[in-house]
């Protein structure tokens, strides 16, 4: 979502005049869009906040803006900490004396690569005990269905090939619109533009998931075989204490739904590891669930107390951090074997990439299920959907050669 909304601003900072540059020594503007979701995510910020401090000391005509989760509704407490910032606004906003856009496209890029992020839907309704997003990014708010196909029509005008649709909750996408459309209904009208190739979405929630939902990615020829499905933890004991609302059983059921609706479905989560009385039993329960499913991707966490947080406010960060890393490592080697496994049945086989970009003088470009594939090539690939046969896996990426 950051990486969309800094997208989005640089863009329309471009329509104001601005030009970007390398670094902040040679900016007249300097926006820092700051993430908070992790406590090293934020002491990051205050480090890149206190740097620029004496940036500004050497060139008090340079402007400083702070957006982003930091920017809660205690601005005046920032004002105070970091005197020497010139503005804060909040995150998907715009700075201060700057007019909101007339119209959505002013800030799409004008020169798009073949992907680009779309968000449908901001905040979240669900307070889940460690999360901060709530606090920060308020409650859910929904874009107009309208304004996100013209958005994705004109981005495909410009070039792009596919779309991800962003939300922190995208499963709860248009309750709050008259007539209460659903993801599964814009997947239908997003995937009638025509040049438009693919359609990815981020986050499900497993409370929320709706099976008209998998029946749209399942039916669409545009929408990926791809999902990314937070469980968080394997124990039933602890998923309460972080009001998660499924349980295991839920969370393993749906698991099978999907599998059997969306063969050849490529599915990621994300765990976090020592969260408040998390006992070595209840850590064994989700090595024993990642174990069982076998995702494709998993992205681990060590909990950390997020100040205002139910958690941080009612449990005691009683895991040491020896035995969170512990953990965290355990998961990491765990699904190191498991991706091996999963990737190494691509050996041999002929898939469809999307082509990014390139990288240490390789092509890059992923499949449908969202694998990073390498490959080498003359030609200019960038953007289109060439087909790789595979030679080679990693747990991260695959390699190959296009095939003639
Ligand atoms: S659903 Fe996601 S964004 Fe919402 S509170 Fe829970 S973890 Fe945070």
């Amino acid at each position: 979502m950051n990486k969309a909304e800094s997208a989005r601003l640089g863009s329309y900072l471009e329509q104001q005049g601005y030009q970007a540059v390398a670094i902040a020594e040679e900016a007249d503007l300097v926006v820092l869009n700051s993430c908070v979701v992790r406590q090293s995510a934020e002491n990051r910020v205050i480090g890149r906040l206190e740097a620029l401090k004496s940036l500004k000391k050497q060139r008090p005509q340079l402007t400083l803006a702070v957006t982003g989760c930091l920017v809660n509704s205690k601005v005046d407490r920032l004002k105070e900490r970091f005197p020497y910032v010139d503005y804060f606004f909040k995150p998907g906003g715009y700075p201060p004396g700057m007019e909101k856009p007339a119209a959505p496209e002013m800030v799409l890029p004008q020169h798009p690569l073949s992907t680009a992020l779309v968000p449908i839907i901001q905040g979240c309704n669900h307070f889940c005990s460690y999360c901060i997003v709530p606090y920060r990014r308020g409650r859910e708010r929904s874009r107009p269905v309208e304004e996100i196909v013209s958005e994705v029509k004109e981005l495909v005008r410009r070039g792009v090939k596919e779309v991800i649709l962003l939300g922190q909750n995208v499963d709860s996408y248009g309750h709050d619109l008259p007539g209460s459309p659903d993801l599964a209904m814009l997947l239908y009208r997003l995937n009638t533009i025509d040049g438009l190739s693919r359609l990815r979405f981020l986050t499900n929630h497993p409370q929320e998931m709706s099976s008209r939902l998998t029946e749209a990615v399942a039916s669409l020829d545009k929408v990926c075989e791809e999902m990314n499905l937070a469980v968080q933890s394997g124990s039933n004991d602890i998923l309460k204490l972080m009001r998660r609302g499924y349980t295991v059983e839920d969370y393993r059921r749906l698991v099978v739904e999907i599998r059997h609706r969306i063969p050849g479905v490529a599915l990621s989560t994300d765990v976090i590891v020592g969260f408040p009385s998390e006992t070595e039993a209840q850590f064994q329960q989700t090595v024993d669930l990642l174990s069982d499913i076998g995702f494709d991707v998993v992205h681990v966490a060590a909990y950390s107390p997020r100040p205002g947080t139910i958690a941080a406010r009612r449990f005691k960060d009683d895991v040491p951090l020896a035995e969170k890393k512990a953990r965290l490592s355990r998961i990491e080697q765990l699904q190191k074997a498991i991706a091996t496994e999963i990737n190494s049945r691509h050996l041999g086989r002929t898939v469809e990439v999307l082509v990014e970009g390139r990288k240490k003088g390789r092509w890059w470009g992923r499949t449908r299920t969202n694998k990073l594939v390498f490959f080498d090539g003359s030609d200019d690939y960038r953007g289109q959907l060439i087909r790789v046969n595979i030679d080679k896996a990693s747990p991260w990426a695959l390699q190959g050669k296009v095939e003639n």
